[in-house]
């Protein structure tokens, strides 16, 4: 029962600190999402600055403005030559700090765009590919092209998904005339390196392969790409994502979730936290979607994590097995202290119910008038004095006591009285015994006292003391001052007399006694 209780103090305490483990996962968790957050902020603000500076410049403006014209007149798409000639004239005057760009903002494209809609004007990352129509693809660009209203955001690609800053661009004539749009942009692969060396951490960005598919031309045929978990891998920082993957795919594989979610994976080089949450593009935060369209994964080890838990549960185990120990030690002083009172009560009851027998005993056998032996009881007594003197051979001496005329009490002052009168005459009778004589009711009004190691004259002498003092001591209740006298007749007991034989020498004297006036005391004759 105790070690059920301790065991469950050690798994309470073991539970309260896998809790509070848990709770500083969520929460690192909480910070590596703001941390997320922010790092894509300031990316997707880089590339709209970056944007709005190339859009700014007139010379941009006056050549992009030439080229649209063109291509207008050439039949749009692609256009003709007088097209051609301005997107290499866009191109020259571009490209120079393209390079720059590159190096410094980690930029990966830069794309100017027809509109209305989104046709490729000119892609300075990659100048021969031109003319497409992305008007089912480029949202964004759709949207700054309809609007001239500038957008950021992240968008799923073609080649790769970009993060994007898009700013209309005006003419160099008229400000207000808007003729196209510029887009520049980055991967993801960018951000999350950046992320993931300054969180200390590994960063993946997982899409899902439907939302892909749509929006590429190849991509998720690429074997190495595609996942256990139905996504494609769009950027990782570490190639290690492969086996969290793996590791990751036992456990359920739920959607990811819109806020954070960190849980424990264990994998071969070990335990490792895991952070993920949804990742949404530009569209569907623009239409408000449900569905996100990838997930952000942020891992790191939980090596100290494990441990820390590990040595709080082996405290816990500890303390708990202390616990047990002082609880034990405790109950066992307890159990000794309760058994030796249970031990002192015991006695004590013990020593009650020994008193209570005993008094049980003595009422058993008694007589209830007059508090001296019944006539049984005496019996029995009688006759172990009499075993006993066979080996003693001391003195003993009987008395046989009968109250005088006391039929006459009865007849006189009613029986009640007579009660009264013996009740008296039996305890006077006890006050004056000692310890080992035996005091017994023999008859209606006839008691017997045996007086053990007392010879015939010390019994005589004992007996007119009786006879004296009752006369002088137990008056008639209501009976005007009479006084009750007893007659006694006093028998040594002599060698091999049978009890009856000794009784019958009593009553013998007690008789003679009676005969001779009554009130007095008489010596049994010896045989010899
Ligand atoms: P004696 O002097 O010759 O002994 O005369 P006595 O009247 O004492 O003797 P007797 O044997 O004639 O009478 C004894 C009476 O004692 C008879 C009986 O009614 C009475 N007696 C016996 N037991 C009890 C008792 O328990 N209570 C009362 N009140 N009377 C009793
Ligand atoms: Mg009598
Ligand atoms: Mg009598």
């Amino acid at each position: 029962m105790l070690f059920v209780a301790d065991t469950l103090f050690v798994t309470i305490n073991y539970i309260s600190d896998k809790r509070i483990m848990q709770q500083s996962l969520k929460q690192d968790g909480q910070q590596l999402k703001r941390s997320f957050d922010v790092a894509l902020t300031m990316t997707l603000n880089n590339m709209s600055q970056l944007s709005t500076f190339i859009a700014s410049s007139t010379e941009v403006q006056h050549l992009f403005a030439q080229g649209v014209q063109a291509v207008k007149e050439e039949g749009g798409g692609a256009g003709g030559p007088e097209s051609a000639r301005l997107r290499d004239l866009l191109y020259d005057s571009v490209s120079p700090g393209w390079t720059k760009m590159m190096e410094k903002y980690q930029v990966r494209q830069l794309h100017f765009h027809l509109g209305p809609g989104s046709t490729s004007f000119l892609r300075i990352h990659k100048p021969q590919k031109f003319g497409d129509n992305m008007d089912n693809l480029r949202h964004m660009v759709v949207d700054v092209n309809r609007d001239g209203h500038p957008r950021q955001g992240f968008e799923l690609g073609r080649v790769y998904s970009g993060l994007r800053g898009i700013v209309p661009v005006f003419s160099d004539s008229d400000s207000t005339r808007q003729i196209g749009a510029l887009e520049v942009g980055t991967s993801f692969k960018t951000l999350i390196d950046l992320l993931g060396s300054s969180i200390g951490g590994d960063v993946a960005v997982l899409l899902n392969e439907a939302n892909v598919e749509n929006a590429t031309w190849s991509r998720p045929n690429e074997p190495e790409s595609r996942t256990p978990c139905g996504c494609f891998i769009e950027a990782t920082s570490s190639p290690a994502l492969s086996a969290l993957l793996a590791e990751r795919a036992s456990t359920k594989w739920s959607k990811p979730p819109k806020s954070v979610r960190t849980i424990l994976v264990n994998t071969a080089s070990g335990p490792v936290a895991l952070t993920e949450f949804a990742l949404s593009d530009y569209v569907g935060e623009r239409d408000g979607s449900e569905t996100p369209v990838g997930r952000i994964m942020i891992w790191k080890s939980a090596s100290d994590v494990i441990q820390e838990l590990n040595h709080n549960t082996w405290i816990n185990i500890i303390y708990g097995v202390v616990g047990f120990l002082i609880i034990e030690l405790a109950l066992f002083l307890g159990i000794r202290l309760a058994l030796g009172q249970l031990k002192q009560t015991v006695d004590e009851r013990t020593q009650e119910i020994q008193v209570l027998n005993r008094q049980l005993e003595e009422i058993a056998h008694q007589d209830m008038l007059t508090g001296v032996s019944s006539r049984r009881y005496f019996m029995m007594r009688f006759q172990q004095e009499l075993n006993r003197n066979q080996r003693s051979k001391q003195p003993m001496t009987l008395l046989m006591v009968d109250v005088d005329h006391f039929k006459r009490v009865n007849d006189t002052w009613g029986h009640q009285v007579g009660d009264q009168v013996l009740s008296d005459l039996g305890h006077l009778m006890i006050e004056n015994s000692r310890n080992y004589d035996v005091v017994g009711r023999y008859g209606g009004e006839e008691f017997c006292l045996l007086l053990p190691g007392v010879d015939a004259v010390t019994g005589l002498q004992m007996a007119e003391k009786l006879r004296e003092r009752v006369e002088r001591q137990i008056i008639i209740p209501s009976s005007d001052g009479i006084h009750v006298t007893i007659s006694i007749g006093v028998a040594l007991y002599a060698e091999g007399q049978s009890a009856e034989e000794w009784i019958n020498a009593a009553d013998q004297a007690l008789y003679k006694a009676k005969d001779s006036g009554r009130n007095r005391c008489l010596l049994a004759e010896t045989a010899d």
